[in-house]
């Protein structure tokens, strides 16, 4: 099996302001000065200069929560890619569930946003998971392979090298309860199988997985031992940088 170094990423959602943005960054960057993972944190676009300012020359990468498709122009809210390479962006996060869930994004516009990060530069990490509804009729690794084919869709074998997926199951995204480690295998090596369909074992085996849902430091150890899992999607403990560290150490 191809060697995949972990990749951990601080996901922060809509919280901080620019202080606690510019001490959090500062913090993370000193905590996760020796880690082995690949680390990067995902800011508030508003704080990303602050957060890239506070991380100096540390090598925790800059990540977007989320990017426009098109060009600078009449996109009134939304952030073009320009904006965030001007900002120091290196990573964009691509269908989070709260952007499907919540903000209604479609299986489609997610592929769009994909293919946009990469044409621009940028690594992507792109989120699926199940919701528990789906969950309970047996559906987890349909929802998963239709949200990775239409993300996918487009993306080359070479593009390839600049994705991770994130799988993360919607019902324990910030709720406190997270997929066991077998069950979130499981997926993960699903996950995997839909990659190697769509291109080849060798790239499925380079294709860094991450797990994403409630993950703390007390449970990391555990969720982050399978082999199929490379790391892991972090929201609520991420706005801690000494859980943030503790997990990303689980990690690396
Ligand atoms: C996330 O936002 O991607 C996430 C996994 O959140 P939490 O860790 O809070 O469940």
């Amino acid at each position: 099996m191809a060697e995949r170094r972990a990749f951990v990423g601080g996901n922060w959602k809509m919280n901080t302001n620019s202080g606690s943005a510019r001490e959090l960054a500062a913090a993370v960057a000193a905590a996760c000065a020796d880690a082995a993972a690949e680390v990067a944190v995902f800011p508030p676009f508003p704080y990303l200069l602050t957060v890239r300012e506070a991380l100096g020359s540390s090598a925790v990468k800059l990540g977007a929560q989320d990017m426009w498709i098109e060009g600078d122009g009449a996109y009134t809210g939304e952030v073009s890619a320009a904006m965030l390479a001007d900002c120091g962006v290196s990573v964009v996060l691509c269908g989070h569930s709260e952007r499907r869930h919540v903000i209604g994004e479609s299986d489609e516009l997610v592929g769009k946003k994909v293919r946009a990060s990469l044409a621009a530069g940028f690594d992507v990490i792109l989120a699926s998971g199940e919701t528990l509804d789906q969950r309970e009729v047996g559906e987890t690794d349909a929802v998963n392979a239709r949200q990775l084919r239409a993300g996918l869709e487009g993306v080359s074998a070479a593009e390839m090298a600049r994705v991770t997926i994130a799988y993360e199951p919607v019902w324990a995204i910030g709720t406190g309860k997270t997929a066991s480690p077998a069950d979130a295998q499981d997926a993960h090596a699903k996950i995997r199988s839909v990659l190697a369909d769509l291109y080849s074992s060798d790239v499925a085996g380079a294709t860094r997985i991450q797990y994403g849902g409630s993950m703390k430091p007390g449970s990391a150890g555990e969720l982050l031992a399978p082999p199929d899992i490379d790391g892991g999607l972090v929201g609520g403990a991420a706005l801690k940088a000494e859980d943030f560290a503790a997990i990303v150490a689980a990690g690396g």
